[in-house]
């Protein structure tokens, strides 16, 4: 995605027609990055061959998931819906892990029937009700147990979850018991020891501890585990100024911590797969001056796109059109929504826009489309698929009449 001139690309077809072909706001996405971005994350960690299930919740689009399942990527769910859709889009079930806090009796039942890999537990009470529908189905059940190494992710704290305060996994002591449980029941096959301590994750460090972490708690454990499950979290350069993960040392301490066992090792990337590969298109509604500022009022909203409303994320906005003239405005960009949090970002020195102008926000890939609503009655935006010149519909805009 650049500008080529002073229009705006996605691959070779100007941002200009989508938006006018289509109108806004509306998700683009680039089926080349997204193909990049799974060849370098593949390439990077070649040394350890790792299993890497997408996590379905960053981005769960149908056409999408089809795609990343056909380089060879599994999933990483977290609600019997994600499931499905993994399974509809023909992601191997022995692919397929099983996150989250809270499955339901239902969830799990549906989970154990489909036969995934594995049901990454999060708490004494799951595993005694994964035991339990075990053994009414007569079935031995593949679980992990998620460990809470209580490690600084030294991310957004909104999105940090390896913290001890967090609600996720168990601490080392409860783990402990919980190993010697589960090796002792005839209905639960003990697979697993699963992490994530986080999201957007841009320094190495917090990663090197929470192997460290682990190494110390395995060799507690005093038992083989198939698979070591490192979660996901490695962030991205949403501010443009190339603050990047360092994925090299992050492999190399991955590299000297699985020579020790003869696990292997799973990953559940969301963000570094599909997060760059997508723009928002949207359009000025109306520029409201204020004896502070200048609003540009977008016709995209929280509903939209809301990680700047939930965690104060930020994300780089562009003219659609890159003009020769002094880029010297101040602007506000915001929603139409009522709430002052419905806001995108500050920008100084932006091109001189007018009403009805097209801009682009950039990033929206992961944690865009999958966290949008229809808060304030707004229908959902489409998404459209673009590869070299050719573009597609992957998802139509929500009709307002099939919301009322
Ligand atoms: N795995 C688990 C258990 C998660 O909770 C998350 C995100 O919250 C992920 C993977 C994906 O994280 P990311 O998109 O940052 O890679």
């Amino acid at each position: 995605m650049k500008y080529s001139k002073e229009n705006f690309l996605i691959e070779n077809v100007r941002a200009e027609e989508i938006a006018k072909k289509f109108g806004t706001p509306c998700y683009c996405y680039s089926f080349n990055k997204l193909k990049d971005n799974i060849n370098k994350f593949k390439k990077n960690f070649s040394s350890i061959n790792p299993l890497i299930c997408f996590a379905v919740k960053s981005n769960t689009n149908s056409k999408l998931l089809n795609e990343i399942k056909k380089f060879g990527l599994g999933a990483d769910v977290v609600s019997v819906g994600e499931l499905m859709k993994a399974l509809k889009a023909g992601i191997s079930s022995k692919k397929i892990v099983f996150s989250g806090v809270g499955k339901t009796s239902e969830e799990i039942k549906y989970a154990i029937s489909k036969d995934i890999l594995l049901i990454n537990t999060e708490s004494q009470s799951e595993i005694f009700e994964i035991e339990r529908i075990a053994k009414s189905l007569k079935k031995k059940v593949n679980i992990g147990i998620r460990l809470n190494p209580n490690t600084d992710a030294k991310t957004l704290s909104q999105i940090s979850t390896g913290k001890k305060e967090n609600k996720f996994g168990v601490d080392e002591k409860k783990l402990i018991d919980l190993v010697a449980y589960v090796k002792s029941s005839r209905n639960l096959g003990l697979k697993c020891l699963s992490v994530h301590i986080g999201s957007q994750i841009l320094n190495h460090k917090p990663y090197e501890k929470m192997l460290k972490v682990l190494d110390r708690v395995i060799k507690k454990c005093d038992h083989n585990f198939d698979y070591i499950d490192l979660g996901g979290g490695m962030g991205i350069d949403y501010e443009g100024v190339n603050k990047k993960l360092n994925l090299k040392k992050y492999a190399q301490a991955i590299q000297k911590f699985v020579k020790k066992y003869n696990s292997k090792i799973i990953f559940e990337p969301g963000r570094s797969i599909i997060g760059n590969t997508a723009v928002l298109l949207s359009k000025v509604i109306y520029i409201k001056k204020n004896s502070q500022k200048d609003f540009i009022i977008l016709d995209a909203a929280m509903n939209d796109l809301m990680r700047p409303a939930l965690y104060g994320a930020k994300h780089r906005i562009l003219p659609i059109k890159k003009l020769k003239q002094k880029a010297n405005k101040s602007y506000e960009f915001v929603g139409p929504i009522c709430e002052s949090t419905d806001k995108f970002l500050n920008v100084n020195n932006f091109q001189k826009l007018n009403e009805k102008d097209f801009v682009i926000i950039c990033d929206v890939g992961a944690y865009g489309m999958s966290l949008s609503s229809n808060y304030n009655m707004r229908p959902k935006a489409p998404e459209i698929l673009i590869q070299g010149s050719k573009f597609k519909v992957i998802n139509k805009r929500q009709k307002l009449k099939d919301l009322i």
